[in-house]
């Protein structure tokens, strides 16, 4: 498929993030306007609030757009989707009539704010990727031991707190946890030294369900894909982690990236996951191209300095595809709602410049790596910005997904001051 045209003229260029082939969903507000729902194209964003109070839009009846998320529409289902995506591609068009009155709906990027652009109703994440599993397992464990004798057969995953997840933006106070390095004889309660981040995508789900769903259909229910930041405090996850898996040490936040790329918008980078080891189960089977080829990077800026780019990887390196994931999550008969947010697991790819977490790039702090700037890091220091960006390329187009970007601020000198 071709770059398609549109009257917004910023979104015409073969590297513009949001050109009308991609049409990413997100909340914005400006000094003028409450936080509503908007669509990115070009350096604009168009007020699709306001779009459907004066009739340019109508998905149904009643209004769908008439709160600050997007949930209303997800809930809908894939023909609702599909309606508002060909009703927003119709307004943004090159030829589209109305091209007068359809500006006075643009907000440039640059002048709002971005928002949650979902509510999160649950947060799941996996450890779905290959090379981290491997990674983080050999260093935990050794690489005889590195994956675990389930790992090739169902995508491992625990289930968050979707009070944690925040939109990209907000910044990360370093957390204070229950720490026991090797050398110590007893834990003790203290700011994690070890703070980390995981480069991963979220695929958030939008038709509901209840009860076992195949893996075509937890791929047609799948709203539409973000990039997201599993902070991660890898001292207390050390000391936590048996036997029931990650808790305090993934709860300080998750980040999100502000915009929401379709499924739809996707559809051309569909790609297959890797080669099997072992032959999956039936109702876990690849049953079509169910991965995404999406370009990923990870960047960090320590305090007023510029940013150094340390990992670049990409999705299509992961084990198992979200409807994977998401199947699997619905075999005991669990529902799945609307919002679900549904973390992939860290993305690293073969070689070391591909790792997708501190924790792998220092291979567990006893290898710093170096930045532009000269300095060394093992683990993330008070002041660091770290940023993912994620992108799909086409020849002459390509499907941005902005970034997901957060600071880390000092931790707290007493946690419980306020008490
Ligand atoms: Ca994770």
């Amino acid at each position: 498929m071709p770059l398609m045209t549109s009257w917004v003229a910023s979104a015409n260029s073969a590297d513009c993030p949001f050109p009308l082939n991609n049409l990413p969903y997100g909340v914005f507000s400006t000094a003028a306007l409450t936080p509503r729902c908007g669509v990115a194209i070009g350096d604009q964003i168009l007020d699709v609030k306001t779009a459907e109070a004066v009739g340019w839009i109508s998905v149904t009846e009643g209004a769908v757009f008439d709160e600050p998320r997007w949930n209303k529409l997800m809930a809908l289902g894939q023909d609702a989707w599909a309606k508002t995506r060909n009703r927003l591609t119709e307004l943004l068009a090159e030829d589209a009539a109305d091209q007068g009155a359809l500006a006075d709906l643009l907000t440039p990027i640059a002048d709002a704010e971005l928002h949650m652009p979902i509510e999160v109703s649950e947060y799941t994440d996996f450890y779905a990727g290959r090379h981290h599993a491997f990674n983080v397992g050999t260093m935990f464990r050794g690489p005889e031991n590195a994956l675990p004798p389930n790992w090739l057969h169902i995508p491992i995953g625990y289930n968050g707190r979707a009070s944690s997840v925040v939109v990209s933006g907000t910044d990360i106070r370093r957390p204070w946890g229950q720490l026991k390095g090797p050398q110590d004889d007893m834990p003790r309660f203290a700011p994690s030294a070890r703070f980390d981040i995981e480069l991963e995508m979220g695929a958030i789900v939008g038709t509901p369900s209840d009860g076992p769903i195949s893996v075509r259909e937890a791929d047609a229910n799948i709203f539409g894909y973000v990039l997201l930041n599993d902070w991660s405090a890898r001292d207390i996850q050390a000391w936590e982690y048996q036997p029931l898996g990650p808790f305090q040490a993934k709860a300080t936040a998750t980040s999100i990236s502000p915009w929401i790329v379709t499924a739809a918008a996707l559809e051309p980078f569909r790609c297959d996951t890797p080669e099997r080891e072992f032959e999956l189960l039936d109702h876990l089977k690849d049953v079509g191209p169910m991965l995404f080829d999406i370009e990923l990077e990870v960047s960090l800026a320590p305090e007023g300095k510029d940013a150094s780019t340390i990992a670049r990887t990409n999705y299509s390196e992961m084990y198992y595809s979200a409807a994977q994931q998401l199947a699997h999550h619905t075999t005991s008969g669990c529902s799945m709602r609307t919002g679900d947010l549904l973390g992939s697991g860290t993305i690293s790819g073969p070689e070391k410049h591909n790792r997708g977490s501190l924790l792998e790039l220092s291979w567990g702090g006893k290898e710093p790596f170096t930045l532009d700037t000269g300095e060394t890091r093992s683990f993330i220091n008070d002041g660091d910005t770290l940023t993912l960006h994620g992108v799909a390329k086409a020849d002459d187009y390509q499907i941005g997904f902005g970034t997901c970007t957060g600071k880390v601020l000092p931790a707290l000198d007493d946690p419980y001051s306020r008490n």
